[in-house]
């Protein structure tokens, strides 16, 4: 595969290139395949549908296609996903995909492992590891950190502000060993992505170790993220029958979004095939994308906090892909848009709770509620000629293409559960009155020592203890 970048169509470059760098340094833009590979029908067709894993190794091939052998690549597949997504019927048309069951119980893990082979793969001819640097304000980093932990040939080390990200989520990152560590940065977020970005534009600093990012931008981490888009949609396709006597369903895929990298690799598979069509762009407050949907433009502003705090995103990175894709015409025509405030997002999980029995995330439950209007009533308004106000939360006066499909009841949904809901506790609690369990994975971290080493905000100190300790 040949990939080419979103601001300048004459790059051409590999996958390697594409993974090692992670944007394009010398135009500001993100790396993109010139083309969409298809999978082959027969393969798409079969009853039952293939199983994950060979799912993810039909999707990835043409995408490393010359660079990573077919053994090496399900080698990476394997020993990435011990785990898969499970779709859980929550009524005859909505089902809830659950992507918390890796490691750190959030959707990331599915990127991160992968991205982290991947960059094992390519360094592992080298004789010095390759040193991950990476900011976070909470999820990222621990994704990052349990991906690369034990990765051969590769070395990681996290920034994040201290006292400004949640016990649980500090607990994920500062009690790794051996080639993952943290650094508590007396700063804000903002702080420790300077101390970052300044190392790599720092030339003594690279003559002595060799550095890499793992940012969410990464292609790799993108890739990766279709997988379950393309398994879901063939496992809900074939059972939809069963559960709702509807035939050949449109199927919805609900994406709670920020930096709207996941809704990006529901493109990807939709584009190779998977029986997606159309996608809903659900948001918290921070409803940049929403807006853009309503009002064709495009404007990017400070991120405020909330609930779904993941998703706390004023200028989301990939619509510049989104935008270097399609036309907002087409965009109009694939999704539709909602958002909720803070109050909505309580609101929501608790009639999810009431309506299904099912105990959902204050991520997934903007989408949750997004489906369950949109297939009850709001879409049908919308269609009837009703005009909704943009800066009243719901769903957003666009008439995607599939709308029929909703008022004549032949749509089912796939709402994307993007993190565990006891990562979340106490905002689910709030609404349900129960504390949600808490994972093994999750109650062990809890209780290992944080190993975080103190940092200034001072680049002059920071560079010093990474010459010292990692040099
Ligand atoms: C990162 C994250 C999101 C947002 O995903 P994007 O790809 O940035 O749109 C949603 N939910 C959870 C739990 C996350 O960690």
């Amino acid at each position: 595969m040949i990939y080419t970048d979103t601001r300048d169509k004459s790059v051409k470059t590999d996958f390697r290139t594409a993974v090692i760098n992670g944007m394009n340094k010398d135009t500001g833009g993100l790396y993109i395949p010139v083309s969409f590979p298809k999978l082959n029908p027969s393969f798409i067709n079969k009853t039952p549908e293939p199983c994950f894993r060979d799912i993810a190794f039909e999707m990835a091939k043409p995408f490393v296609e010359n660079e990573i052998p077919d053994n090496d690549l399900m080698a990476i597949i394997n020993d990435a996903y011990p785990f898969s997504a499970p779709i859980v019927p929550v009524d005859k048309t909505s089902y809830v995909l659950e992507l918390f069951h890796g490691p750190t119980c959030a959707f990331k893990d599915f990127g991160a492992r992968f991205m982290a082979r991947v960059m094992s793969y390519f360094n592992r001819n080298e004789s010095t590891p390759l040193h991950i640097l990476v900011a976070t304000s909470g999820d990222t980093g621990s994704a990052v950190g349990s991906a690369f932990y034990k990765v051969p040939g590769l070395d990681v080390t996290i920034l994040y502000p201290e006292g400004k990200i949640s016990p649980l989520q500090e607990k994920q990152l500062s009690t790794f060993d051996g080639n993952v560590r943290a650094l508590k940065v007396k700063g804000t977020f903002d702080d420790c992505q300077k101390l970052v970005k300044t190392a790599f534009t720092d030339e003594t600093l690279r003559e002595k170790l060799r550095l890499s990012s793992a940012n969410s931008i990464n292609i790799s981490r993108l890739l990766p993220q279709s997988f379950y888009y393309m398994h879901s949609s063939l496992v809900v396709r074939n059972r939809s029958w069963a559960d709702n006597k509807i035939e050949n369903p449109d199927i919805i895929a609900v994406v709670p979004s920020g930096n709207f990298g996941n809704l990006t690799s529901g493109l990807i598979a939709k584009e190779m095939g998977a029986p997606i069509k159309g996608l809903v762009a659900a948001t918290n407050s921070n409803k940049t994308i929403p807006d853009w949907i309503a009002s064709g433009n495009y404007e990017t502003r400070p991120s405020v906090t909330t609930y779904a705090n993941a998703m706390d995103v004023g200028a989301p990175s990939n619509y510049e892909r989104i935008s270097a894709f399609y036309s907002l015409e087409q965009v109009r025509k694939m999704f539709a848009a909602y958002w909720l405030d803070n109050d909505g997002i309580v609101d929501a999980i608790s009639s999810c709770y009431d309506k299904t029995g099912y105990t959902i995330d204050p991520h997934g439950a903007i989408a949750w509620k997004a489906w369950y209007d949109i297939k009850t009533s709001a879409m049908e308004s919308l269609v009837a000629g009703q005009k909704n106000d943009i800066e009243k939360p719901g769903l957003v006066s666009n008439i995607p293409e599939w709308a029929d499909s909703i008022v004549n009841k032949k749509a089912v949904g796939i709402i994307l559960e993007t993190a565990h809901p006891a990562k979340f506790g106490s905002t689910v609690q709030k609404a349900t009155g129960n504390a949600p369990l808490i994972p093994d994975r999750l109650e062990k971290v809890m209780n290992l020592p944080d190993k975080a080493v103190p940092m200034e905000n001072d680049y002059n100190k920071f560079k010093e203890w990474l010459l010292a300790n990692l040099a």
